[in-house]
């Protein structure tokens, strides 16, 4: 992985010790000595990654830290606090100012170097999601935003023992926002289905729950799984274990903290996770929703021609037995809206979607793919399911008017349908398909309209 390091310390040897060790591990490494140049490098140099000393002359590091995370353009930097001082204040304050870990000097570098591959690989997750769905808050706002009260976060509290449970959740009752459960680790893993809504956002795991390790396991556990895939991890450890903690943050562990632990740490620890996860959240929801538009037709909310066509290939080249194509094309649409406007055609089109997709099958294809043309493909069909299923629409069309306003008369529509049926065997295409089902569309046009054709090998018979 490679990456670009900010390291701000006001002494030469601790920048270079620093230097020294990145370097090894392949990243690119800037340096400056006091806090007022570490906030013009960090918006000229955009790093990956801040290593930021605490004491410095001009400016505490809790102060650059705090205005970093202010800074919209600054905000998505991660920021490891690097000091010589261990006092709590200090740390906490840290922490609260947005800083994503607090490493004491002399660095140990395994913990280093693990803690920075965490760091840069969420990252790279927020951008990566941001590219394609909206622009996230800063963490300064999505912290402003966050309202506890709107939607809980849920905390799973998975310890050694019943004992070590009871002291977590008392530590953390009334601490951090949200509901906190003890879980067995065998209902973490079990207990929850893709699409359920009460998988916790945070796990809070021992490393060792009744065997050691046990709780690493688990940890990839959950991250491989796609209930708990998102769900933001944090692993204890035994106090100095700074060994296992490199390899619970490369099993994908989003933090780690050593026990016996501040129980005020480790709320302000999982605030943020809380924080993070509802970001992501809500960035993946957008590329979803994003996904989901760009594959349907905002009218009638079926599948659009994009979409219904590049399905048709799927399907093709997946049909087993036979495929049925079918167009449709509402009859003398132009009548409709020249006599009641255009906003009644639309109405009309969008009930005629509803009805055409009650009469069809779950694993049906049915798209919009002209301005009152549809498109339909009936998988494994023959010709007298495809004929069946064809009248099937016709006549639900055609069978009831259609109430297109409060007190209107019922406005009588009628479509007309070719079909062509797949021959499996000789290699046909989608675009072959389409061309017979338009002639025989054609056909039916042709011959009076509200009424069904099948293209054959010899001209169009009418069903
Ligand atoms: P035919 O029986 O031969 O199919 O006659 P038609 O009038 O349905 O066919 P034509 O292709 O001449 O006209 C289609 C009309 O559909 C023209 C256009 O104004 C209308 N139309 C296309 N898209 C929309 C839409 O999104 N909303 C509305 N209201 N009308 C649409
Ligand atoms: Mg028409
Ligand atoms: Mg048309």
């Amino acid at each position: 992985m490679t990456g670009r390091i900010l390291v701000v310390d006001d002494v030469a040897t601790n920048r270079i010790v620093m230097k020294v060790k990145l370097a090894a591990a392949c990243y690119a490494v800037d340096q400056v000595d006091c806090g007022t140049a570490a906030l013009a490098a960090a918006r000229t140099t955009a790093p990956d990654l801040i290593l930021l000393d605490v004491v410095m002359p001009d400016m505490s590091g809790l102060e650059v830290c705090r205005r970093l995370k202010a800074d919209p353009d600054t905000a998505e930097i991660p920021i490891i606090l690097v000091t010589a001082l261990a006092d709590r204040a200090s740390k906490m304050a840290g922490l609260e100012a947005g800083a994503d870990d607090f490493l004491t000097k002399p660095v140990d570098e395994v913990t280093l170097l693990a803690r920075v591959r965490s760091l840069l690989r969420a990252r790279d997750t927020a951008r990566e999601l941001q590219q394609r769905g909206e622009p996230a808050l800063g963490f300064a706002e999505a912290l402003a935003s966050y309202d506890t009260r709107e939607k809980p976060g849920r905390i799973a509290l998975i310890a050694s023992g019943p004992k070590g449970a009871v002291l977590w959740k008392t530590a953390l009752d009334d601490r951090v926002g949200g509901s906190v459960s003890v879980l067995p680790r065998d209902a973490a893993l079990g207990a929850f289905g893709a699409d359920d809504d009460d998988v916790p956002d945070v796990f809070v795991i021992a490393a060792d729950i009744s065997h050691r390790n046990e709780g690493l396991r688990l940890l990839s556990d959950l991250r491989s799984r796609a209930a708990t895939r998102h769900a933001a991890t944090l692993m204890i450890l035994p106090q100095g274990d700074s060994e296992r903690a490199a390899i619970a943050l490369d099993l994908g562990a989003h933090d780690i903290l050593y026990d016996p632990f501040d129980a005020e740490e480790l709320a302000i620890r999982i605030r943020a996770q809380l924080v993070r996860k509802r970001q992501a959240d809500r960035l993946r929801a957008s590329v979803q929703a994003g996904l989901a538009m760009a594959v349907t037709d905002s009218l009638t909310g079926l599948h659009n021609r994009r979409y219904g066509l590049f399905q048709l290939d799927r399907m093709l080249a997946q049909a087993g037995r036979g495929l049925a194509v079918m167009l449709l094309d509402i009859d003398h649409f132009k009548r409709v809206n020249d006599t009641h406007g255009h906003s009644v055609g639309d109405r009309v089109l969008s009930l005629v979607a509803r009805r055409l997709r009650a009469q069809l099958r779950a694993g049906d294809l049915l798209a919009r793919i002209g301005g009152e043309e549809f498109l339909i493909a009936l998988p494994d069909a023959d010709r007298a399911l495809a004929l069946g299923c064809a009248e099937r629409l016709r006549a639900a069309i055609a069978g009831h008017g259609f109430a297109t306003g409060a007190g209107a008369q019922l406005l009588g529509v009628t479509i007309s349908v070719g079909i062509a049926l797949s021959d499996p065997g000789a290699g046909e295409t989608a675009q072959s398909l389409l061309d017979r089902a338009d002639a025989a569309l054609y056909g039916a046009k042709a011959h009076g309209r509200d009424q069904v054709t099948l293209a054959a090998a010899r001209p169009s018979l009418t069903a």
